[in-house]
């Protein structure tokens, strides 16, 4: 059996007292047992790391940005390999993987491995004195990772993390442990010192251990809300800085006027694209009266047709949802649904022909603001359509929800677009297209669907903190004889 690592100062580690089976969502095989780090491996990682970054955080913005393009380079030499290794541990289509998750990591990569050089300071003029500000790196961060795009997540902690001078401890999701390590030898032959990146296996427990050292700064979490709840108490503890990105039960929004095809290919995209395991999903669809059955008329037939099935199958479009565990609570949310008065219009039941963890692309009609399904985020294929008739009313019911993570407008009235995007209490919003998420754009989230940026600019800001240093030119005034 396959035995993977953890990546530590510039090596592969195997050895360890304990170990988890990582499976495959498709074959439900063993695909490789993993390491679980324990105290002493959690010590090594950070003492590495702490004395690798001084020396990193010395170098100018533009060496390490050298180093962060190679590995976007390298990266990109390695995407076929990397994208098949995640679809068998994630169970994705291999058609998203191939052009979308390796490669976003690498864009991310090569993003802040070109704007760091570009970085710059404040000079304040006082008058006869000045001031300035400096951007510092935070020590040694902490990057913990969910299941659904595991080495896109990893790559995009890591980017900023890296370029801004910081060193990275990285621990996976425990469902989908193997791209992550595979990353450490890309950032070593791109020239990262050894320490800067280091990737520890481990559960929640791990995850907590590190969350609570005292040798770590800040903590970038990919989870759920409840997750995202937990890790703030630890880290309130020695008041760590935290960014995180959890969940969602986002609204996409269709007027009347809208491009009809354009609306229903953004909301099968807003749901079905790796089997709806998406954050970011626009799982609420507030569709306008006028168009309400002419959408659900062609998304019904549009959604029928996907194919479902290998997700190394290059046609293949659904994959296999995470595990037979998460199988099973997508079902029980689409029980929810049934019993709770929502039109099923098709899907709603494991995909039983195949062996695995598929489970059909699923439509609700006809759903109420105060449902299950409606108010809970299900991540799987499952999406929720809701008439509506004003635009007042809608942005009123998009708005009721705890959760504020995406929003998506479709309408040709670019005025009403921007005015209900304006009104929308979400941090990533869509006008005409929905879960685009380029480098260059902050994604993240209002309410308690995270806080803090990935990417943009405004990442920078998380894994750095500003010194602001005053400039005396002339004689102290001293208040004292
Ligand atoms: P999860 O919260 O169960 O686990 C996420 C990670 O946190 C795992 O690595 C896990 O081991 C670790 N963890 C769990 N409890 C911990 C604790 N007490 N202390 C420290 N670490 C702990 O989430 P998941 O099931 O892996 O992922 C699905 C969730 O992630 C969904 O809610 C989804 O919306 C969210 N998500 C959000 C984004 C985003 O960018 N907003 C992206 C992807 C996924």
């Amino acid at each position: 059996m396959n035995t993977s690592h953890h990546w530590i100062n510039g090596q592969k580690i195997s050895e360890a007292t304990s170990y988890f089976d990582s499976i495959s969502p498709v074959t439900g095989d063993v695909l490789a047992r993993v390491p679980v780090a324990d105290k002493n491996l959690l010590e090594k990682a950070i003492s590495g790391a702490q004395q690798a970054q001084t020396a990193w955080a010395a170098l100018s913005p533009m060496e390490r940005g050298r180093v962060l393009r190679k590995a976007a380079d390298l990266l990109r030499e390695h995407n076929q390999r990397l994208a098949e290794l995640e679809v068998a541990d994630t169970g994705k289509p291999i058609q998203e993987a191939d052009c979308v998750d390796i490669l976003s990591g690498a864009d991310c990569l090569e993003y802040y491995g070109s704007i760091i050089a570009g970085d710059r300071g404040a000079q304040i003029d006082l008058g006869n004195n000045f001031a300035y500000t400096r951007r510092e790196p935070l020590g040694v961060c902490l990057g913990i990772g969910a299941w659904n795009y595991p080495l896109q997540i990893a790559c995009w902690k890591a980017a900023p993390c890296l370029a801004a001078g910081n060193a990275l401890i990285f621990k996976p999701s425990e469902m989908t442990p193997l791209t992550a390590p595979e990353l450490g030898p890309i950032f070593k032959e791109a020239g990262l010192p050894d320490g800067l990146f280091q990737v520890v296996h481990g559960d929640a427990e791990v995850g907590k251990a590190l969350v609570e050292h005292n040798g770590i700064c800040k903590v970038s979490l990919t989870g759920e809300v409840n997750t995202g709840k937990k890790v703030m108490a630890a880290a309130a503890g020695s008041l760590k800085k935290v960014t995180f990105e959890l969940g969602g039960k986002s609204p996409l929004i269709i007027f009347d006027d809208a491009d009809l095809n354009n609306a229903v290919s953004a909301s099968m995209v807003a749901n079905f694209y790796t089997q709806g395991e998406i954050c970011s999903n626009g799982t609420r669809v507030f569709v306008q009266r006028d168009c309400y059955n002419a959408f659900l008329e062609q998304l019904t037939k549009r959604t029928e047709k996907l194919v479902i099935g290998d997700p190394m199958d290059p046609a293949t479009q659904i994959g296999a949802l995470i595990s037979e565990d998460h199988l099973t609570s997508v079902a029980n949310a689409c029980e929810k649904g049934v019993t709770g008065g929502a039109r099923l219009v098709t899907g709603g039941k494991r995909a039983s022909d195949l062996k695995g963890a598929f489970f059909q692309p699923t439509i609700f009609a006809d759903c109420e603001d105060g449902m299950w399904i409606m108010q809970n985020e299900i991540f799987g294929p499952v999406m929720c359509v809701t008439p509506f008739d004003t635009e007042d009313e809608v942005i009123a019911r998009a708005n009721d929800t705890p959760y504020g993570l995406a929003a998506g407008v479709f309408t040709r009235d670019l005025a009403r677009g921007h005015r209900v995007v304006h009104a929308l209490q979400a941090g990533t919003c869509w006008i005409n297209n929905y879960n685009i998420t380029p480098i260059e754009m902050p994604f993240g989230a209002y309410k308690q669907s995270g806080m803090g940026r990935e990417n943009g600019w405004e990442a920078l800001e998380a894994y750095t903190q500003v010194k602001s240093v005053y400039v005396e030119l002339g004689d102290v005034e001293s208040p004292y004889e």
